[in-house]
């Protein structure tokens, strides 16, 4: 069986963007996070216990990007990033 869609695991290749209420948007490569807290953790249960470095509140938005670098600015690439919002 294919283990749930929002594992790290399962998330291997996306970002992990996640936004405060002071305007801080930091992104974290889910690779990275699987190594850290593991391939079986959930996205949505860890950013439940994220905070902020700058202000120390939880996330007020959080979501999935598979390439943040298509958002960028100036950035000539394939098309709109896909994001997928976390709940
Ligand atoms: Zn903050």
């Amino acid at each position: 069986m294919p283990p749930p869609l929002d594992t790290l695991a399962a998330l291997d290749s996306w970002w992990l963007e996640v936004r405060c209420i002071c305007g801080r948007t930091t992104l974290f490569p889910c690779r990275l996070l699987a190594r850290r807290f593991g391939p079986e953790v959930r996205a949505p249960a860890l950013v439940a216990r994220m905070r902020c470095q700058q202000c120390g509140e939880p996330p007020v938005a959080a979501a999935l990007v598979d390439d943040p670098q298509l958002g960028a600015p100036g950035y000539v690439g394939r098309g709109k990033p896909v994001r997928r919002v976390i709940e």
